[in-house]
């Protein structure tokens, strides 16, 4: 008799699990199943038979890029904190998750903690950081628990504290909890909130690398990017690089979510088309409708309409249609929604998490959030598009940090591929009252 495997199901069958491997195989509590499954193997390889450069050479050998939104290549960004100089460097998980559908770094840090600690003791032993944060949100109690018992049993067995696995590494990792501010996934927003102020974007340069926490070099990378790193150590960078694009190597986790059969967690090697994880991983749409668009990205990202579905997945190409890989959520949208309505969704939460600290995020995203909501109850005119179309550009290329740089990105794509919606919208003759006010 033949077993019924989960991976018959056609959810799982395109999936190719690196990050997610033993996610719901192992208990997330017990160090035990993590070592049975040859968890911390990296950590004894790495700082027994390596030196630090042999780590950041086969880091970048395998072509990982961030997985928190930007896709700056990993083993660069270590080279260049394992060059600064100083007498104490840090490093810092930035589990802040805060796009709206998304749940990655939270479904990782709750079902394999150990595997991104595992990730930050070989980042820590290659660029020579010493102390370590998690910045992870206070609205996540079960990944905070399980990350809380997972450091303790790794300081039990000697993967944290002094002379690690009788290296020459000492190393603690502390948590930090987040208040739930969205910018504060911004890396100097980040770094001010862990030291204890609040928490707003400086500019950069100096970037964290050179001068981060307490002015001190720090290496910051995301939770899904330290996760990718037992693998590459422990089975070389040829199996990571082996997978996805030219550009963007290995898989990629995603929070597919929206008007689609199948939602959930999932992780597909890079290039994947739209199309095979929409249809063939999600199953389509319910109820007969048609797709008209995935929003990628959340807040920061774009919509890539139907036209587009045979797009293979990656940081380029996503970029090159208007949008971003984000961290990964993945929001299907079908012919029912209006594209004015979820563009505004997005101004809002944009507009409610600007800290404030500049004028063209601040006003700017208060400005287009009127305009939207004008072209949403149909008293828009040709002049408002324009006003529009200028707000998004003038805030795209003022803002400070990328929070109010990104946020006009969901109107610019959705002006570009459903202007329609737009123009639908707008009253032939507005009332000459509303327009003296
Ligand atoms: Fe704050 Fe927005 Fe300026 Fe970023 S762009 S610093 S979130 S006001």
């Amino acid at each position: 008799q033949r077993l019924f495997l989960p991976s018959d199901l056609p959810f799982f069958k395109r999936q190719h699990k690196n990050v997610l491997a033993l996610s719901g195989r192992i208990d997330p509590e017990s160090v035990d199943d993590y070592l049975a499954a040859g968890g911390y193997l990296a950590v004894v390889q790495a700082l027994t038979e390596m030196r630090p450069s042999d780590v950041i050479r086969r880091v970048q050998e395998s072509g990982l890029r961030g997985r928190g939104g930007a896709g700056y290549p990993t083993g660069l960004k270590w080279a260049t904190v394992a060059k600064a100089t100083g007498e104490k460097k840090y490093l810092i998980c930035n589990a802040d998750e805060g796009d709206p559908g998304a749940f990655m770094d939270r479904s990782i840090l709750e079902s394999t903690p150990h595997a991104v600690l595992e990730g930050m003791i070989i980042a820590a032993y290659a660029v020579g950081a010493t102390s370590g944060y998690i910045y992870v949100r206070a609205e996540y109690p079960l990944a905070v628990k399980r990350l809380k018992l997972a450091i303790r049993e790794a300081e039990r067995l000697n993967f944290l504290g002094h002379a690690v696995c009788g290296s020459s590494l000492d190393l603690d990792i502390q948590l930090r909890l987040g208040a739930g501010a969205f910018v504060c996934g911004e890396e100097t927003a980040l770094i001010q909130s862990v030291e204890g102020k609040r928490g707003i974007p400086r500019p950069r340069p100096p970037y964290p690398a050179e001068q981060g926490l307490w002015g001190r070099p720090t290496l910051i990378n995301n939770v899904e990017t330290y996760a990718n790193v037992p693998p590459i150590i422990a089975h070389g960078p040829e199996k990571l690089a082996a997978l996805g694009t030219e550009q963007s190597k290995g898989t990629k986790v995603f929070a597919l979510t929206g008007k689609i059969r199948n939602s959930g967690l999932i992780e597909v090697p890079m290039g994947m088309s739209l199309r095979e994880i929409v249809f063939d991983i999600g199953g389509g749409i319910p109820g007969g409708h048609a797709l008209k668009a995935v929003q990628t990205g959340g807040p920061s990202g774009g919509c890539i309409p139907a036209e587009h579905l045979d797009t293979p997945v990656s940081f380029e190409s996503l970029r090159a249609l208007g949008s971003i890989m984000g961290s990964g959520g993945m929001i299907v949208i079908d012919e029912t929604t209006n594209m004015v309505d979820i563009v505004k969704y997005f101004m809002e939460f944009s507009m409610d998490e600007s800290c404030g600290q500049c004028t063209p995020c601040r006003v700017g995203t208060a400005q287009i959030h009127h305009l939207l909501t004008l072209f949403q109850q149909s008293r828009a005119t040709l002049l408002d598009l324009a006003k529009l179309e200028a707000l998004c550009d003038l805030v795209k290329n003022t803002s400070l940090c990328g929070l109010g740089q990104s946020a006009p990105n969901p109107v610019l794509s959705t002006l570009r591929y459903f202007r329609q919606e737009y123009l639908d919208r707008i009253v032939a003759h507005p009332p000459i009252q509303e327009e003296e006010q």
